[in-house]
């Protein structure tokens, strides 16, 4: 191998491992996002409440009966944990007992 050819090997194999420093491809848990604030816009906008009981059942688009996060379709993460990740509101965990308007039942 040239000088050349090693220096160009070296340099290369130096910018794969710093690339694999810089994405280490770690899974991201519920445990580690922030809790949704109802002061965030996006929740504002969406009703958004920790606590389903507190939103009067008539005022609701569906007015189905025992509507939370926890039994909404749009809820992901495991069941029984009581800040789980919502597709409506990405990178943030909602609580299991919450309501927003955008709720959906499960299939
Ligand atoms: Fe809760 Fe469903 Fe609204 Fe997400 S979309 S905040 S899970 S009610």
């Amino acid at each position: 191998m040239s000088n050349i050819a090693r220096r160009k090997f070296i340099q290369l194999s130096a910018v794969a491992a710093a690339g694999c420093l810089a994405i280490p491809g770690r899974r991201v848990f519920a445990e580690d996002l922030p809790q949704l604030s109802t002061d965030d816009p996006m929740a504002n906008a969406m009703k958004y409440t920790h606590d389903a009981s507190t939103v009067d059942a008539a005022s609701r688009t569906n007015p189905a009966a025992d509507q939370n996060c926890a039994n909404c379709a749009l809820i992901q993460g495991n069941d029984g944990d009581e800040w789980r990740p919502c597709q409506i509101f990405p990178g943030k965990t909602v609580n299991a007992n919450g309501w927003c308007s955008v709720w959906a039942p499960k299939a």
